[in-house]
């Protein structure tokens, strides 16, 4: 399916609504039945009719629709944050006794529930470099269920092969997850690549407005009736309308966003790279990249994120030179409107400082929607100010 289409009409069915073009915000916890007969259908099956708005509801059943279609997926469920879509992925596919292989450096809260809710489980887990299928395969144990995976992340962007590591995982009748956040539908679509799961936070590129919180987890229709029946309902973490309308809204703009800051993204590596205090930047589309053959291969874009180390002796320098900035602001998250900046060393205490780990003297910058030279300019003066 076109993506203009996807994006400005598909599921939009005007004429049960004055033929508008935004679509309406159904805001109704409930729907009323006209037969007894009617009811205890929708019981019967909750996941084809309007019954209760934890369960489905009109608005997000447009936004559904466009999300699945944009996934190269057969369907998809919305949840009220990505860590939501994570959560139900994960639990819905583990029991006792099962071990998860996963890559290393994922989104912090994937971390957490592998390290702090499924061990009470019984539920294990082994990290791994994911840069290489060797390490899957070794990994890999007899009651290995699931690979989760996220391509690239969102510091260093380590890539896995997708395609390769679905083979591997159909051979056992591992379940594969797969963290898409970076790249959007727009620049990568796990499922066509044989991963079972695509997910992504919309709080990032989707919404795109720095203004609403929300995941979306693609897949087969049979898994995503499952889910949603069980740990959907269960958890009771499904989008609400508003917010629903809102992520609809940030799609009919999503790739002219995304072309745009990929080109200022482009502009901003290119200042960073002749900018003496510069050790190196990370993005991986920039030749330089361990992995850029697989990302140009499995991925069509890069956009916003990319890393840089800067020359420092100290956290002093690192903090002085985000202090300065004026325009960029610094926050998490990334995605929206503004340019963001994180330093590495702000996850860590003070004196933990090391000189000598370049992660300590890393820099995550997003890029935004401003004028590129707005964004070079403040970069610039926060690199005047720690200038010796
Ligand atoms: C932000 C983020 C998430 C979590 O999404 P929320 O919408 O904040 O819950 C998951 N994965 C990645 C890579 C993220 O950046």
């Amino acid at each position: 399916m076109d993506i203009s289409y996807i994006i400005n009409e598909y599921a939009e069915e005007r004429d049960d609504y004055f033929r508008a073009i935004a679509p309406p915000i159904v805001q109704t916890s409930n729907f009323a039945f006209k037969t007894v007969d009617d009811l205890r259908k929708s019981f019967e099956d909750e996941y084809s009719t309007w019954l209760y708005s934890r369960g489905l509801n009109p608005t997000v059943e447009i936004l559904r629709k466009k999300l699945a279609a944009l996934d190269g997926a057969e369907d998809c469920l919305v949840f009220n944050s990505g860590a939501a879509a994570i959560f139900a992925a994960v639990l819905a596919n583990v029991k006792s006794g099962d071990h998860i292989v996963c890559v290393r450096g994922v989104y912090a809260w994937a971390r957490k529930m592998f390290e702090v809710i499924l061990p009470r489980f019984n539920v294990t887990h082994t990290y791994i470099d994911g840069t290489s299928i060797e390490n899957f395969a070794a990994a890999t144990q007899p009651n290995t269920t699931l690979y989760y995976l996220e391509s690239p992340n969102s510091w260093t962007y380590e890539l896995q092969d997708l395609k390769a590591v679905a083979q591997l995982a159909k051979q056992h009748n591992i379940i594969t997850i797969c963290d898409n956040s970076f790249c959007t539908p727009i620049y990568q679509r796990p499922c066509e690549y044989g991963i079972d799961l695509s997910l992504q936070s919309a709080t990032k590129y989707i919404g795109g407005h720095s203004d609403v919180i929300a995941g979306v987890l693609s897949g087969s229709r049979a898994m995503m009736q499952r889910i949603f029946n069980s740990e959907y309902l269960n958890i009771g973490s499904g989008i609400q309308p508003f917010n629903a309308w809102l992520l609809i809204r940030g799609l009919r703009t999503l790739p002219a966003r995304l072309d745009r800051i990929t080109q200022t993204t482009w502009k901003v590596i290119d200042y960073l790279k002749q900018q003496p205090l510069v050790e190196k930047v990370i993005f991986p589309f920039d030749e330089s990249f361990p992995q850029y053959t697989l990302a140009k291969q499995q991925m069509q874009g890069g956009c916003g994120l990319l890393t840089f180390v800067i020359k420092a002796d100290d956290a002093e320098t690192i903090e002085l030179f985000c202090n300065t900035l004026k325009h960029i602001l610094m926050a998490v998250s990334w995605g929206g409107h503004e340019s963001l900046i994180i330093p590495g060393c702000s996850a860590r205490p003070k004196d933990a400082f090391n000189k000598n780990d370049t992660s300590h003297r890393m820099l995550r910058l997003y890029t935004g929607l401003e004028e590129p030279a707005y964004i070079i300019n403040d970069l610039d003066r926060a690199f005047e100010a720690i200038k010796k």
